[in-house]
């Protein structure tokens, strides 16, 4: 695919989940119309990992879509936390790479997607950011990584969690904002088509203004995350380029017009790196920040990683930076880094799969 996400010529047709809903005729040409309501009702509302579980479906068209249901292939499945968190390396026809990561909890199951293949954006402590750009995913490839999860929920559910994919996080790889049409369009699969809530459905950003704008003008009104990562411009364009495109203040008021169109609460990302953005004075600038804006601040060590310089902060610091900010009066919580034996960060099993290339191609 291009970087438009428009397939190249030379690939093979488009899997089911690549198509529009209103298109999935052509997978069961020569049967009755209501054929295609049920294969929808497979691929949204029921998704199953192979297409021979599609029991209501004619065998032909089983046949037809055994290479023709998803649009890439599982290179790494990983589980960790006693099954509680699993994450998918999955690889697309062209090769591009696409992660993402499910996590089980009492009252929700939370998956956490890519909306790229790798990423432009360059922060400096982030795995994906140093790989790069490969290319921007497609509506169908977005939507398809909850589709699997629910078909792998199905077969092998999470003890004590909802046995769907009940809330949907983009903040795998990628900026979402960067891809803002087939991102939009995945949101309305998900939500007409496979019947999610919007309001469980989180885009993060790292400050795309004018996607941020855009976003809140959409009639889907999905939750809006946005990754400071520092509270002055100073800081934040040493950790995220792209503030120099788009300064700290101009972000805050993006996330300002989202609050104030929609009603939507933002949430503040903060990925917490040890001596770089974790002292009071960051704490005091962000409280302001959040304040302003009534956020509520996500706080995350970050996840080290053998390309990026930085190291997550000891327990004690980590405790003192959101005791600071709830001492200025912010409500802030500490997310545990779930899966940190599978490389749950984004990126993270794509550097393990881009080394055991590597390695082969050395043993070789
Ligand atoms: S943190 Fe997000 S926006 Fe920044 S490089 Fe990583 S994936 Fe891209």
């Amino acid at each position: 695919m291009d970087r438009a996400g428009k397939r190249p010529d030379n690939l093979t047709l488009p899997t089911a989940y690549q198509v529009e809903p209103s298109d999935l005729g052509r997978f069961t040409t020569g049967h009755a119309p209501y054929r295609v309501k049920q294969l929808a009702e497979w691929l949204y509302r029921h998704p199953v990992l192979h297409s021979s579980q599609m029991s209501s479906l004619p065998p032909d068209v089983r046949t037809t879509l055994e290479d023709q249901l998803w649009p890439f292939t599982v290179e790494i499945e990983q589980s960790a936390d006693s099954g509680r968190t699993r994450k998918w390396l999955f690889r697309a026809e062209d090769g591009a790479s696409i992660e993402a990561v499910l996590m089980g909890y009492a009252s929700r199951t939370t998956l956490c997607i890519s909306s790229q293949a790798g990423c432009a954006m360059a922060c400096t402590f982030c795995a994906t950011g140093q790989f790069g750009f490969e290319r921007h995913l497609d509506t169908g490839e977005i939507f398809a990584q909850v589709a699997y999860a629910n078909a792998a929920l199905r077969d092998n559910p999470i003890p004590d969690s909802p046995q769907r994919v009940t809330n949907v996080v983009f903040m795998g790889m990628g900026e979402p904002l960067a891809n803002y049409d087939n991102v939009v369009g995945s949101l309305g699969r998900m939500i007409d088509d496979a019947d999610m809530a919007a309001r469980a459905i989180t885009v993060s950003t790292v400050g795309v203004v004018p996607g941020m704008r855009r976003l809140a003008d959409e009639a889907r009104q999905v939750g809006l995350a946005v990754s400071l990562h520092a509270a002055d411009d100073e800081l934040r364009t040493t950790l995220v380029p792209l503030n120099k495109r788009y300064p700290l203040g101009d972000v805050v008021a993006a996330a300002r017009h989202y609050f104030e169109k929609t009603g939507r609460r933002i949430s503040i990302e903060w990925t917490l790196m040890s001596h770089v953005n974790d002292d009071t004075e960051q704490a005091s600038k962000l409280a302001a920040i959040a304040r302003n804006l009534k956020a509520h601040v996500n706080v995350i060590a970050m996840n080290p990683t053998p390309l990026t310089p930085h190291t997550p902060p000891t327990p004690d610091r980590i405790a003192s930076f959101v005791e600071a900010l709830t001492d200025h009066g912010v409500q802030a919580t500490f997310r545990e880094t779930r899966g940190k034996e599978i490389d749950a960060a984004c990126g993270q099993l794509r550097i393990r799969s881009a080394a055991n290339t590597e390695q082969g191609a050395r043993e070789q």
